[in-house]
């Protein structure tokens, strides 16, 4: 059930708050051994009374997101036994509206990754076809969704960590501008490019979360102002004459037979929402450009992740082994607290902060960066959005190190959302049909600030496409 559905049989008194924490979690419980999407499933329903429309809606959230008092580990074995001594402002705000947390979501270790497979309790497996990946880093959060466990849940995006797990679960993602949702108590992993996001059944329930958890926050100096409107009047608002563009080298770069099959789906979906009145025109961008995103986004999070993560030492927080010396504490805690893949990207991260890299390395990829902001905003003053495919279907799950790269398509095709963390522009990706019984996605990013634009469309996208809850089984025998 959606937010709404949820709220009609509360209201009419049909369940009590209490009776539907105990489903909610019977559910969460049952589904652990076949999906393995919680690190912690919470054992009492904490509930605040409140006027607003989520109160007694249960929810997950990911478990790189502080909750006083409740372990979170960032499903990494360096934080195994953490539990933090304050509340993130996204939790506080939630709790704070009534909404009862169900449990904590399994992310790829530190939120780096995009598969699901490295969290510190295993793997998490796609709903849809439990030998695929669901997708990651929030892959927990997206399956705890897509299963119909909760109606919503709160992830981070850093590159696409909410964006791409939708895509592959079925179920909307949606990350807001830079600085609309507040950050405060959020591991940092990529500062300049971490956001929180929201999952959820569709656009409109997407839209009533951030309502409730957007907002300046004093302790954290890069939220926006306050914006006097709410997200869940402005979807319903008439648009006319709203033009798109997609981009054609980002389409042409498909070389699968299955993201293949993706771009025909999106190009029919293309057609229909041009049949219904929405413009869409084809761009083309700078192929090398193109190709130079991923790289880019691997050189500015692996030099600021090796930053953020220098307090995990073993003195402040989490696990400490033993030593002789306070530096062979500092070796031993993070050598048996990191897998092999946060050791490989903080290697790089130090390789390229040496001071002889920073110039050639680090300060060019900042400098890559600038040049497709600049482009996408340029293009961002002619047009309303940028619609794209999310990427392709969820690969078979491949433990190996090769994990990090999601197949053949991972240069441009499965990465190109990175876009939306370089710029900080709202992104919100929606269920656009299927493809080997598979869910895909189509995705919508817009000019910084345009948040409430960018639901709108989203939600006008929705309504053609005829998506909407999806659910498992819906299409076709799965
Ligand atoms: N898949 C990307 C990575 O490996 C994005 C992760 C994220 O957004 N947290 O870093």
């Amino acid at each position: 059930m959606n937010i709404t559905e949820i709220r009609e049989k509360l209201d009419k008194k049909e369940i009590s708050i209490e009776e539907l924490y105990e489903k909610t979690k019977e559910h969460a419980k049952k589904s652990q051994e076949k999906l393995n999407a919680f690190v912690t499933i919470t054992e009492k329903c904490e509930h605040i009374e409140s006027n607003s429309p989520l109160n007694g809606i249960p929810y997950s959230l990911k478990d790189n997101i502080s909750t006083k008092g409740i372990l979170t580990t960032g499903s990494s074995n360096i934080l195994k036994n953490y539990v933090p001594i304050y509340d993130s402002t996204v939790y506080k705000k939630l709790k704070e509206s009534g909404a009862v947390l169900i449990g904590k979501t399994v992310l790829d270790e530190l939120a780096m990754g995009g598969s699901g497979v490295t969290g510190h309790t295993g793997i998490v497996k796609n709903p849809w076809d439990q030998s695929r990946i669901a997708g990651g880093s929030s892959a927990g959060s997206a399956v705890s969704v897509s299963e119909g466990i909760v109606p919503f849940s709160i992830g981070s995006d850093t590159g696409d960590s909410v964006r791409k797990p939708a895509s592959y679960c079925g179920v909307v993602g949606f990350k807001p501008t830079y600085g609309r949702i507040s950050r405060f108590g959020l591991f940092p992993f990529a500062s300049s490019l971490d956001h929180i996001g929201i999952f959820a059944k569709n656009v409109q329930d997407v839209a009533l979360v951030t309502d409730i958890v957007k907002g300046f926050d004093e302790h954290d100096m890069t939220t926006l102002p306050d914006e006097e409107i709410k997200y869940i009047d402005e979807i319903k608002k008439e648009m006319k004459g709203k033009t798109l563009f997609y981009i054609k080298e980002i389409i042409e770069s498909a070389s699968t037979e299955e993201s293949k099959e993706v771009i025909k789906i999106f190009k029919e979906q293309i057609t229909k929402l041009k049949d219904n009145g929405i413009k869409i025109e084809e761009v083309s961008f700078n192929k090398q450009l193109l190709e130079s995103l991923y790289p880019t986004y691997f050189i500015i999070s692996c030099a600021e992740a090796t930053s953020n993560n220098s307090n995990l030492t073993g003195f402040i927080f989490g696990n400490r082994e033993k030593g002789n010396t306070p530096k062979e504490v500092m070796i031993n805690t993070r050598t048996n607290g990191f897998s092999e893949m946060i050791k490989r990207r903080f290697i790089i991260g130090s390789y390229i902060l040496e001071r002889e890299n920073q110039e050639k390395l680090f300060l060019n990829a900042k400098r890559v960066r600038r040049i497709v902001v600049e482009k996408l905003n340029e293009l961002f003053k002619k047009y309303d959005g940028l619609i794209l495919p999310a990427g392709s279907i969820a690969p078979k799950i491949n433990t190996n190190e090769e994990a990090d790269r999601l197949g053949e398509d991972y240069l441009i095709l499965e990465n190109h959302l990175v876009m939306g963390n370089f710029g900080g522009y709202p992104s919100i990706t929606m269920p656009m049909g299927y493809v080997k019984n598979m869910p895909v996605g189509i995705n919508l990013t817009c000019a910084a600030k345009e948040d409430a634009l960018c639901l709108n469309i989203a939600s006008q996208i929705e309504k053609i496409i005829g998506i909407k809850d999806n659910k498992k089984g819906d299409e076709k025998d799965v």
